[in-house]
Order: C-alpha cells, then structure tokens, then sequence
C-alpha cells in the first residue's frame, strides 16, 4: 500500500508569497479520527493581519489601472476558472438511495439538461481533488467520500462565480428612467473594498469558497480567516492561486485563534466588509467590533431546524431517509442540519422503528476506509460537547431512544453513535440549542397548526423542511415557517444558484447564487445634470 502523502507545512499566504507568523507560533493539527498530531499550522497574531491587510490593499486600490478592481469581470472569470474543475456528481450518503445522494443538485441538474462536463485541461482543483479530499478528512474526520463531494462543489461554486463576474461587466451603467429630462441617472456596481472572510471547520474549504468565489468575482480583495480546527485545505488554497499566477495580495491567508487572528480583522479600520461563518456567539462579537466603524457585515450562524412529517406520506421509508440524511451527515455538523423532527402521531410508532433500524446500519468507521458514512466529529471539545448535550437530556428527562455513546468498536477518535432521543419537551436544552453533531430529538403532533407552532419554537431562523403527499399543504406550511430555507420533501440540498442564509438568530445576508455576488458590491448612483445639453 503507498504511504499516505505529507501533510505540508505552509507559512501564512501572504502578498502572492509564504511567510511565517510574526511571533513564530503554531497550532498543532489533529486527526480526530486518531487522535494523532499530523502537523501544524501557523498562528497569526494582529501583525500578520497588518500585512496581509496592506497586501490586499494595495492589490485593490482603484488608482492603478491593472489592479483587480479594475480588471474587467472577464479577466476574473479567466482566474476563477483557472482555480475550478469539472468532476462527474460524487454519490455520498448514509446508505441512502441515488437519488436521495444527489445533495449536490447543482451537478446533477446540470446533467439532467444535458450540459457536457467541461474538458479537464488546466484547471487545479480538478488535478488535486483527490489529494484536497485526503487532506480533508484527515483534518475534519469526516467520510472521504464526503470530502470528495465538497470538493466537487467548491470546483463548481467557482466556476459559477467566474460566470457571474463575466456578467458583472454587460450589467454596469444601468439606466435610471425618471420622470423629468433634465436628469440622466446610470448605477455602477462597484467592489466594496478588502474584505475579511471568517469561516468554520464544518466544510472547511467549501466555506470559504462560498465567500472567497462570489468575493473575488465581484473585483473585492480578501484576507481569508480559516477556523483554526480545519485550516489545511484552505492553505493548499493559497498554494494554487500561487500556481495559477492570481495576482498578489488578491487573496491572503491568515490561520490562527479567533481571538488572535480573526478579532483583528474585524475590527481593522482597512477592511471594509465583514463576511462572517459560524457559531451565533461568535457572531454577536463581529457585529458588535463591526459596528464600532459602522462596517457592512453578513453573518451565516447557527440553527436548530424542524424537519415535519405527516402521516399522509406513503412512502415512509423515502421519509426516513431523508431525516437521516438531514441530520447525521457530515456527523450533523451541519448547520441546517434538520436536527428536530416533528412526527404526526399517526405515524410517530412506526417512524421511529425505521429510523432506529437506519441508524444501527450506518457504517461508523476510520473516515479513510471505503464506505464509511459516519466519521468522528470535529474535535475532544466538540466531543465532550455533545456528549453533555446528551447526558443534559437524560438527566431533564428525555429519552435516548438510540447511540448516545462512542461506539464500542472504535476505541480511539472522536466519535459518537447516531442519536436519537425522545420525549422532548419544549423547555429542554435539547430542543432549544444547537448541538452540532448527529444527534436528532423527535417531537409528536396532532394537527397542522400545531406542526407549524412546534416547527417556529426556536430562536434560530435557518431552514426547515416538510414531508407529506398533499403538495398543498406543503406550500403552505413553506410559507409559514420562520426561516431561509424551506424544503419540500427533501431535506439539506444546497445549490450554487438559490440564496442560502437565515432569519432571526442564524444571522443576516444571503450567499450563493446572484445574493452571494451582492455582497460583495456597492451599487452607486450617477446623476448628471443635462438640461444645458438638451438646448
Ligand atoms: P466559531 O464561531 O467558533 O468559529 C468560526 C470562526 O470564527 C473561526 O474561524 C474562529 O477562529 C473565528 N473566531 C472565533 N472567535 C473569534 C473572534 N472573537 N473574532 C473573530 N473571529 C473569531 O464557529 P465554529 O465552531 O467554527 O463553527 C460552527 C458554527 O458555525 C455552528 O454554530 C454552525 O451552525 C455555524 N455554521 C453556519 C453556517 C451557515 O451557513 N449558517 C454554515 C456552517 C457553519
């Protein structure tokens, strides 16, 4: 068998160059499967911020006429898709059938109409998919298949962004009509400025593809902020911007400890937007800095989304399918995850069988090994985390009905058993706060607007999903939940082109599709006074 390949230790990405952190200090990298160190990745502390803030500065400003911001859209697209690749749908899921593995729709809508995978050729995320996904898992613990797929998308959500800023340019000078002749009003859609991109472990480099595409297409410069816990692929990130020749300073890479390396971002006078991926904690103390300069922010946060499911749904099993994969992929490290089913009583018996009969086949093993579908999550803290959300579950009341526990032939790594727990009430920490891992509590209901009551008790605003075979009623319950996101009949697929964000305390802003690009642009007015020019 070959040896696994080195884990490389990169400096920070710094001005189109790698340089070690000022303090010369480095985190340690984890494998949470094995709890092995694998590497470690540089610490930044304000100083480096200082510098990579100066370098996307300067790559940015407007005064000379090769800087990015002044690169047509065209010229962007040609660098984004140098970065992007082309790959067949990866089918991942826990066991799940076809159809229900397709979570990443955008590719296989491309292939419903027909749309021919692009050439190979040049393009680098294409050429190291393999690798990127190794790297992933190893860092993240998640299934290598898993990673796979995420890299397939982040492939696709640059070669999506790179369409947009070729667009961006037919969309400038875009005529006001107004009532009176004497005036001619055009808008310009302009780059906001540097922009400092904060993202979580949970899709580490999908994350900040999410920000870093739609942020570069818009002509914005950056200094991406990497969780601390999964930064190594979005360091190779750095590596291939080197490779494909992105101009200097366009993207920089600062890893290191929110406190040390984020908090300085957020709070410098230089970066003018904040786009921010994470917890509603950390959150709260980027809005809070952000204001101090009135800085434009966009905050993508938690959840604690409700899954509904009727008895008319005939097909019980379709249903139950989807509430696994809604909430034990990728561990349920997933922010929409649907981590609150709600259960018409008819049917709330027999559900639960199927889904504890799901939950027991799904394989939990070394993330690396073929067929994995439930890795280890995150971290120890992460573990000791969830598994207190558990016990606190207990101890309130509420049973575990399935898992619960580190499953018993893994005697090493962070992972814990799917987790199904029931009788919940509304007042139980398990009902009202985000756990991040593969843990599901389940709630009975008797009539409708009892669902949708149970579906809006949250202080998250997310997503949310409904299961039933009256496509009426679907509708309807789509336009009363209190959320982003609404799926019918399905739960968690993310496409490149919709609007992807929360209400209430899972933050405000919306990424992807057209949303993702606004973002990242100031639109501005011009008004010319032309009544001298009319006589
Ligand atoms: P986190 O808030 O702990 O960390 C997120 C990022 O913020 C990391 O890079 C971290 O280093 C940085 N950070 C921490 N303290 C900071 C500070 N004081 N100043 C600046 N930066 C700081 O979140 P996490 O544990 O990495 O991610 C999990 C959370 O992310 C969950 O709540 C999940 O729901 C959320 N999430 C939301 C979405 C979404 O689209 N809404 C997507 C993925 C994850």
């Amino acid at each position: 068998m070959a040896a696994p390949p080195a884990i490389p230790r990169r400096g920070l990405f710094i001005g189109g160059g790698w340089r070690e952190p000022t303090l010369g200090r480095r985190i340690p990298v984890i494998n949470p499967a094995t709890e092995d160190t694998i590497g470690d990745i540089p610490a930044a502390t304000a100083e480096d911020v200082e510098l990579a803030v100066a370098a996307a500065r300067s790559a940015f400003l407007l005064d000379g006429g090769s800087r990015w911001a002044r690169a047509s859209g065209a010229t962007r697209a040609k660098y984004l898709n140098a970065i992007a690749a082309k790959v067949p749908i990866s089918c991942v899921s826990l066991n799940l059938r076809p159809e229900v593995r397709c979570i990443h729709v955008h590719r296989k809508v491309r292939r419903m109409h027909g749309v021919a995978e692009a050439p190979l050729s040049h393009r680098r995320i294409k050429e190291k998919i393999s690798y990127l996904a190794w790297l992933e898992t190893v860092d993240s613990g998640k299934p290598k298949d898993e990673a796979v797929a995420d890299m397939d998308d982040v492939a696709a959500c640059f070669e999506f962004y790179a369409g947009l800023a070729e667009a961006l340019d037919g969309k400038q000078h875009a005529p006001i009509s107004l009532p009176m002749e004497e005036f001619k009003t055009y808008v310009l859609k302009e780059p906001i400025g540097v922009v400092g991109l904060i993202t979580p472990w949970n899709y580490p480099l999908l994350m900040a593809t999410w920000k870093v595409a739609p942020a570069l297409a818009a002509g914005c410069t950056a200094v991406l902020k990497p969780s601390e816990l999964a930064s190594l692929t979005c360091l190779e990130l750095g590596a291939i911007c080197e490779e494909i020749g992105l101009p200097s300073g366009v993207l920089n890479i600062i890893t290191g400890l929110g406190p040390d390396a984020g908090a300085p971002i957020a709070s410098h006078p230089h970066v003018d937007k904040i786009a921010f991926t994470g917890s509603t904690a950390t959150g709260k103390t980027i809005m809070t800095a952000a204001a101090q300069m009135v800085k434009p922010v966009s905050l993508e946060l938690g959840g604690k989304s409700p899954l509904v499911i009727f008895d008319d749904v005939a097909d019980i099993d379709k249903a139950v399918e989807w509430a696994v994969f809604g909430c034990f992929f990728n561990s349920g490290q997933v922010c929409s995850a649907t981590s609150r089913l709600l259960l018409h009583e008819k049917i709330a018996e027999r559900f639960l069988d199927r889904l504890v009969e799901w939950a027991k086949n799904i394989k939990i093993s070394d993330p690396l090994e073929e067929g994995c579908r439930l890795g280890s999550v995150i971290s120890k803290g992460q573990y000791e985390k969830i598994k207190k959300f558990i016990s606190t579950a207990r101890s309130e009341g509420a049973t575990i009905l399935h898992g619960g526990d580190r499953p018993k032939h893994l005697g090493k790594g962070f992972f814990i058993e799917p987790t199904i727990i029931t009788d919940v009430s509304t007042s139980m920490q398990i009902w009202r706060e985000e756990v991040f891992g593969p843990v599901i509590c389940v709630k009975v209901f008797k009539t409708e607007s009892e669902a949708v009551e149970l579906a809006n008790d949250t202080h998250y605003g997310l997503a949310g999903g409904v299961i039933s075979d009256d496509l009426q009623r679907c509708e309807r319950i789509a336009k009363v939940i209190h959320s982003g996101i609404v799926w019918i009949n399905c739960s968690q697929p993310t496409l490149v082109q919709a609007p992807w964000g929360g209400n209430k305390r899972s933050g405000f802003g919306r990424e992807l599709g057209e949303w993702g690009l606004e973002n990242y642009l100031s639109v501005k007015q011009v008004t010319r006074y032309c009544k001298d020019e009319l006589y």
